[in-house]
């Protein structure tokens, strides 16, 4: 974003593809999030009136993990950040916890 404020260098920004005159190009990767519970979910961002799961119930998905070591040739994710993470289950479920109150 802050590139794109001011004007910078995208090809300078990891993780990103972007077209300019020369055509589509693409960043060298992010680097990924080793440790994920250094950053809580942001409940409080969610309009959770504007969501609905079957049956008219409010709900959320939350995923616990990043990532697959595994090559599955049906799968759309397979490569994707190729090693596992995942949260604490102790805090994840705390952080559950918050998504009950913000909602
Ligand atoms: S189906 Fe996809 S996510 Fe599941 S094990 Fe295979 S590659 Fe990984």
């Amino acid at each position: 974003m802050r590139a794109l404020e001011h004007h910078g260098d995208l090809g300078a920004v990891a993780g990103i593809a972007f077209h300019d005159r020369h055509g589509p190009r693409a960043t060298q990767p992010a680097p990924v999030i080793r440790d994920l519970d250094a950053y809580r979910v942001g409940w409080e961002l969610i309009d959770h009136a504007r969501y609905s799961y079957w049956g008219g119930l409010r709900a959320v998905v939350v995923q616990f993990s990043r990532g697959c070591p595994h090559l599955c040739n049906y799968c759309g994710q397979r490569g994707f950040w190729t090693r596992w993470r995942h949260r604490d289950p102790v805090r994840f479920e705390g952080a559950g916890a918050g998504a009950s109150r913000a909602a």
